[in-house]
């Protein structure tokens, strides 16, 4: 089969490693020459974002995919009018990509998501502080997005169109990720915490099982069920929540599409996330997602300072640990806060976990 991605960074490199298990031809499709697939895939240099360029890119693929949500949903979906397979849908696509139509969605589906109000620009702001803006477009990786506390805040509201969002008490940062074929067959992985410990300066890491009541663990999955029903499109799609601290869970956002938050699966679960995408695409009986030890995951993210041809320090100490395993994405060039890797690990408790991420955290540095 001849499957088409738009974008070529780490996703879907990691979705191509492993869809080399099987025999099928890998299209792809990114602005930057040096991309993450560019040397592992049919390659082509041009912008996801124009209409001519994707609808050129898709014409005689068999399925025409993602590896970002930011691209042109038009030329998808004059794709899928052509007869080209596209997955996940257009319409979903569009959904997630604007801020106020996904908590629009989840209002309309009885998803719980936090309270909100939709402002054009900051004069009709009328939330009650404290809140989170978030930017209708544009925004990712934490930009776009600023928490407005005090009057004096109101100050720096950005004059864009924004959702205007309840500021949740959060206990903890929880990700689910789940797929569907176009038989309608659906699987979830197992919940996910994503740890943010500015204390232990432990930002980005990833932590499986999560440790939740049932309760939450039922919350979790009556959301993950109501919004693939909701969606109505075969897909991966990557759930991330909020569990207050009285216990309920709501929705932040979500992602059509392969996820940080699942990068432990490539070792941690009977099979991972990208084995289960490669199976929608081609809808295939899904996989196994069971985990099946304690699995954690720590980005490689380049320090703050550094730029240029990218080294990584303590990388050998790392490999001689057991149970650890290293990613990286084929860039050259690191740059302060640039998404250059990750390292899987795995464990037999929670706690044995925990202490090598921040092992190994203390011993690696991306620089350059
Ligand atoms: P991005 O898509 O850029 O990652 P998010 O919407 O996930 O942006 O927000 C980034 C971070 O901001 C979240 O991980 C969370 O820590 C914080 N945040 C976002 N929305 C809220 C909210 N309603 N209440 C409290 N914190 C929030």
């Amino acid at each position: 089969m001849k499957i088409g991605i738009l974008g070529g960074g780490q996703l879907g490199r990691m979705l191509i490693q492993n869809a080399l298990n099987y025999d099928d031809e890998w299209f792809t499709i990114d602005p930057s020459e040096d991309a993450p697939c560019a040397g592992i895939s049919d390659f082509t240099q041009g912008n996801f974002n124009e209409y001519d360029q994707v609808f050129d890119f898709g014409k005689g693929k068999d399925v025409v995919s993602i590896e970002i949500e930011h691209v042109n949903v038009d030329a998808l979906l004059e794709l899928q009018k052509c007869g080209i397979k596209v997955i996940p849908s257009p319409e979903i696509i569009e959904t997630i990509q604007q801020k106020i139509l996904q908590k629009e969605f989840y209002k309309k589906h009885g998803i719980p998501s936090p309270d909100f109000q939709i402002i054009q620009n900051k004069s009709e702001c009328s939330f009650p502080l404290p809140f989170v803006q978030k930017m209708n477009t544009g925004g990712y990786d934490g930009k776009g997005v600023q928490v407005i506390k005090t009057k004096e805040d109101l100050a720096k509201l950005w004059n864009v169109p924004s959702v205007l969002e309840n500021l949740v008490d959060i206990e903890k940062e929880l990700s689910i990720i789940v797929a569907k074929n176009e038989n309608g067959e659906t699987k979830t992985f197992p919940v996910t915490e994503m740890v943010a410990d500015p204390k232990l300066n432990l930002l980005d890491f990833n932590i499986c099982p999560a440790d939740i009541s049932n309760d939450v663990q039922d919350q979790i999955h009556k959301i993950a069920g109501q919004f693939i029903q909701a969606a109505d499109s075969p897909g991966l799609f990557a759930i991330e929540l909020f569990l207050d601290k009285a216990g309920k869970v709501w929705v932040n956002e979500t992602a059509p599409r392969l996820h940080n938050s699942g990068h432990q699966t490539q070792e941690g679960n009977a099979n991972s996330q990208f084995e289960q995408f490669y199976r929608v695409l081609k809808n295939l009986p899904l996989a196994d997602t069971e985990a099946t030890c304690f699995s954690g995951m720590l980005n490689l993210v380049g320090e703050e300072n550094f730029r240029g041809k990218v080294k990584y320090e303590g990388i050998d100490e790392v490999l001689k640990l057991p149970k650890t395993y290293v990613h990286l994405y084929g860039k050259t060039e690191t740059k302060p806060g640039r998404k250059m890797g990750h390292i899987n690990v795995l464990a037999d408790s929670r706690e044995a976990l925990l202490e090598k991420l921040i092992h190994i955290k203390s011993l690696v540095k991306v620089i350059s």
